[in-house]
């Protein structure tokens, strides 16, 4: 299933990220997930659903502005979810190479089976694979409307 999450917060990430004193607010530039899905079975109900999420991560502090590359591990169902921050790397160049780099990241992909773009986003459906005991689903997706990544080009 796709999703779109614009920001990350502490009770997302079970942890502060950011060293900067504000609340954690990390605004989401670029992912690429891979998730699988267990199917629910008739008998479980609702509380069956499970799911393993793999996200690579580039986001910004919505307060200090620094740029984080991330690669994080959500799992669980209804009544439980674990958070494994499996690494997090500062990034420290400019926000135009930054853009080159996630705009190249984004380009590379190929032979996506569905493009959705709005204003704010464009996500690209990668590999869509289903049988009977999980959905597999890989996209990525990319913010369109960040002031500050996108500054240069709109001329403030
Ligand atoms: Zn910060």
């Amino acid at each position: 299933m796709v999703t779109v999450t614009k920001y990350l917060t502490q009770v997302d990430l079970k942890r502060k990220i950011c060293d900067c004193k504000e609340e954690e607010k990390l605004k989401i530039l670029f992912k690429e997930v891979n998730e699988s899905e267990l199917r629910i079975k008739p008998n479980q109900g609702i509380s069956g659903a499970y799911i393993l999420r793999e996200e690579k991560i580039i986001a910004s502090c919505e307060h200090c502005k620094k740029v984080y590359f991330m690669m994080i591990t959500f799992e669980g169902g209804m009544k439980e979810q674990y958070v494994s921050i499996d690494s997090v790397e500062i990034f420290d160049g400019s926000m135009k190479e930054l853009r080159q780099i996630i705009n190249n990241m984004f380009d590379e992909y190929e032979n996506e089976i569905i493009t959705v773009a709005t204003e704010d986003f464009t996500i690209k459906v990668l590999d869509k694979y289903e049988d009977e005991e999980k959905i597999i689903t890989k996209y990525a997706y990319l913010n369109r409307e960040d002031k500050d990544l996108y500054k240069d080009l709109m001329g403030y």
